[in-house]
């Protein structure tokens, strides 16, 4: 059986990511991916966002490894040369009420650690955005977009860079934990054996982490899939910021992100499917997306939205319970040497991948 330092399972953003964290700590390193190419699955169906931490709980890694990521993603789209805009967003609200929500994000963004919001009236808002509705914002200058693609493709060089491999085609079918190391079966037979792995498999890794023969399975958590369409908008983008209404319970309400291209889209929005592969975006979802942006933007068309693509959450929150945080189990957790799942890598995650490339090395080291 061939032996190899560290394998990672998955080529989506984090699983690069992570490879090129641990490809740096001078380890041998291989990534298997199931599809023919790298960032097919959730890293190529996502909004593009830096974020800038804004939402999430105190202390949660999504919030220490989104503020840490964000640094660290700007600063690596300059020294490599990856297309990106630091374009800022408006978070909005459209009513009275919603007000007062905006001063309760400026006090959770401050606990972590983002203290650039800006809070504007309705006419300063106005004036930046004159297309915009609302009675209030916030303004977050240091939310951006990204080139996700060429992100992946500037990983993929690291790792090959240091000297690591990333195995397109390759479909980890199980893994086993014995004595001398993790053994990993691929879909056609080939088996190898590693001294770390790391599950970073997406969608796959809690039925992966199921099939680890000698994992805990109380450690494996259940996958709920939230799925998110998105509806392109026709023409010219009214906006030159990202417009965001305020945060609902599984995600971010029905927001305008514009990409580097200038193409002005809303979602996602949420809805609760059975499986990952359910991708099709239904066109008649876009009549609660008029409703929904009207609320910010009045003046959008009648027929100006066409259906555009759609991503999958990897959900271990179900939609009746409180939204779960990153899952990154490490030795200290599951009690196995040398392995690292990952689970529930949702949004933030694009923003966070090179913070969590350092959380699964320093974990592993
Ligand atoms: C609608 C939506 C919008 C989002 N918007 C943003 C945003 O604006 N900003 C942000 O920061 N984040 C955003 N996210 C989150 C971000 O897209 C994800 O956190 C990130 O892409 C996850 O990357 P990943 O590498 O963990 O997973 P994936 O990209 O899903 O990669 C997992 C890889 O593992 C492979 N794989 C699966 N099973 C196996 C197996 N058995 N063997 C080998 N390979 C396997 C898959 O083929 C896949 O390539 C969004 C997510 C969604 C769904």
């Amino acid at each position: 059986m061939e032996r190899i330092d560290t394998l990672v399972i998955g080529a989506g953003v984090v699983g690069l990511a992570i490879a090129r964290a641990l490809a740096r700590d001078a380890r041998e390193v291989m990534v298997l991916e199931a599809a023919s190419a790298i960032g097919t699955a959730t890293s190529s169906r996502n909004s593009e966002v830096i974020h800038a931490g804004i939402y999430y709980p105190a202390g949660s890694l999504k919030a220490r490894l989104c503020v840490e990521g964000k640094t660290l993603l700007y600063r690596y789209c300059e020294e490599h040369g990856i297309a990106h805009r630091r374009c800022g967003k408006l978070l909005v609200a459209t009513s009275q009420p919603e007000l007062a929500q905006l001063d309760a994000i400026i006090a959770r963004a401050a606990a972590n650690g983002v203290r650039d919001l800006v809070r504007l009236g309705a006419a300063e808002a106005q004036a930046m955005e004159p297309a915009l509705r609302c009675v209030g914002a916030l303004h977050s200058p240091s939310t951006g977009i990204i080139d996700s693609h060429a992100l992946m493709l500037a990983l993929q060089g690291d790792v090959e860079h240091a000297g690591g491999l990333v195995a397109l085609r390759t479909p980890v079918a199980a893994l086993e934990i014995t004595a001398d190391g993790i053994i990993v079966r691929t879909e056609d037979g080939t088996e190898l054996i590693a001294q770390r792995v790391v599950n970073a498999a997406g969608h796959g890794a809690p039925g992966l982490a199921a099939r680890t023969r000698g994992l805990d399975a109380a450690r494996v958590p259940r996958a709920f899939f939230a799925k998110g369409s998105y509806f392109t908008l026709a023409g010219r983008s009214p906006f030159s910021r990202l417009i965001y209404p305020l945060p609902q319970h599984a995600g971010l309400g029905v927001h305008l992100t514009i990409d580097l291209g200038g193409q002005a889209k809303f979602g996602p929005d949420v809805q609760w499917v059975a499986t990952a592969e359910d991708l099709l975006v239904d066109a008649r979802r876009g009549d609660a997306f008029y409703a929904e942006v009207r609320n910010y933007w009045p003046a959008l068309p009648d027929g100006a939205l066409q259906p555009g693509y759609a991503g999958i959450r990897p959900k271990i929150s179900g939609p009746d319970e409180a939204a779960a945080d990153f899952l990154i189990d490490g030795p200290a957790a599951h009690g196995v040497r040398g392995l690292v799942n990952l689970f529930g890598i949702e949004s933030p995650g694009l923003t966070s991948a090179l913070a969590i490339g350092a959380h699964v090395a320093a974990l592993l080291r």
